[in-house]
């Protein structure tokens, strides 16, 4: 079943606010919700719709859905949003967190997903282009091996924190001239944890991670570019509690070419010419980032002029054809003539060469004669 597009899901256009995005997923909840609505495919609807609000409220997963969509196949897991991965338990979390059900606070020992993490990967020119495979080494928090993220030292057991109950949180009132307000504060105690580890693991200092240097295989399409985000799943910090890890996000930046501009994914440069090339043509030899490509270059070329070769610029990305090859030709004048050379450039002047300019109709030549000479 071919996925629907998020923006459709959620009947925004795409570039919609933040706002709208919020509001008209709360419209298709408060529709659908498997609470309220019993029809059949309901809930469906809002399993569809909480996702595309999931990815497009969070602005990382929307620019990077915004550039792959689902094309959760290629490489790692590239926009592969929607797993269950971030599904706080069923319907109920969401629905509290957005029509109020009653101020509920987490409990500190429920599972917690990982943070994620971001790599920044600085690329070669051509390795953009053609993509590659590579090992990256980052250092994250890993669960202790020793203590397998209690955090206490073996043999010895956490015990839940007596001043908050384990609820990491304590009750502060305070009497104050509009009456008595109660304080929600984080347990001192246990800082928020509602565990007290009376013998810590050694190997953590009763943390329960150890910050470690992961290797990382990354596997880069061909055709990325600049400021795109690869998403590795499940590879960003560990979660808590047995809850499930964050993602890695690479974030790609490309060394610039001594050579080659590349936009999207079209490459540009410029090729010099020299006088007599230009207008008695020639055959020349271009370089691309496929190999030298030839290029005829046609009797009377200007300076200036733009030559295309298909299909010699970078594949793109989603797989959607490849670009092409742009040279701009730059006539270049000789600076060092020898006397001989001169004298036939004067030659070339008395026999009429260069009147010829004047033979094109709306010429540069024309158009400056007519400003600066009143005719
Ligand atoms: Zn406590
Ligand atoms: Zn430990």
């Amino acid at each position: 079943m071919s996925k629907r597009d998020y923006y459709d899901v959620l009947g925004v256009e795409k570039g919609a606010s933040k706002e709208e995005i919020k509001k008209s997923y709360r419209k298709l909840a408060r529709k659908y919700h498997p609470d309220v609505n019993k029809e059949e495919g309901a809930s469906d609807k809002f399993k569809e719709a909480k996702e595309a609000y999931e990815v497009l409220s969070d602005e990382q997963k929307r620019a990077q859905y915004d550039q792959f969509g689902h094309a959760g196949a290629q490489g790692q897991g590239f926009g592969g949003f929607g797993g269950g991965a971030q599904d706080f338990g069923g319907f109920g979390d969401i629905f509290d967190m957005f029509f109020g059900g009653g101020g509920r606070t987490r409990d500190p020992n429920a599972p917690q997903q990982g943070a994620d993490l971001q790599y920044t990967m600085v690329l070669d020119f051509e390795e953009a282009i053609f993509g590659k495979e590579t090992d990256i080494h980052i250092p994250r928090e890993e669960t202790c091996d020793t203590c397998s993220g209690s955090g206490a030292k073996p043999g010895t057991k956490s015990q839940t924190c007596s001043h908050c109950s384990g609820s990491g949180q304590l009750n502060q009132e305070q009497n104050t001239p509009f009456g008595r307000v109660v304080n929600r504060r984080v347990c001192h105690h246990c800082n928020g944890t509602g565990k007290i580890i009376p013998e810590k693991c050694r190997t953590c200092s009763g943390a329960g991670t150890v910050k470690k240097n992961k290797k990382i295989h990354i596997n880069i399409p061909a055709g990325i570019d600049e400021g795109q985000q690869i998403r590795v799943a499940g590879k960003g910090e560990p979660g808590k509690n047995g809850g499930p890890a964050g993602d890695l996000f690479v974030l790609i930046q490309i060394r610039e070419h001594d050579f080659f501009i590349r936009e999207g994914d079209h490459i540009f440069c410029e090729l010099p010419l020299t006088f007599t090339q230009a207008a008695l043509g020639d055959e020349v030899e271009v370089p691309t980032v496929h190999g030298k490509v030839k290029l005829k270059i046609p009797a009377g070329t200007q300076s200036g002029k733009t030559f295309r070769i298909k299909g010699k610029g970078v594949p793109n990305v989603r797989g959607r054809g490849q670009g092409d090859q742009h040279i701009k030709v730059k006539v270049m004048t000789p600076t060092q003539l020898t006397d001989r050379q001169k004298e036939l450039l004067r030659e070339f002047n008395d026999i009429g060469g260069n009147d010829l300019a004047d033979e094109q109709e709306g010429n540069i030549f024309q158009r400056f004669k007519k400003a600066f000479k009143g005719d």
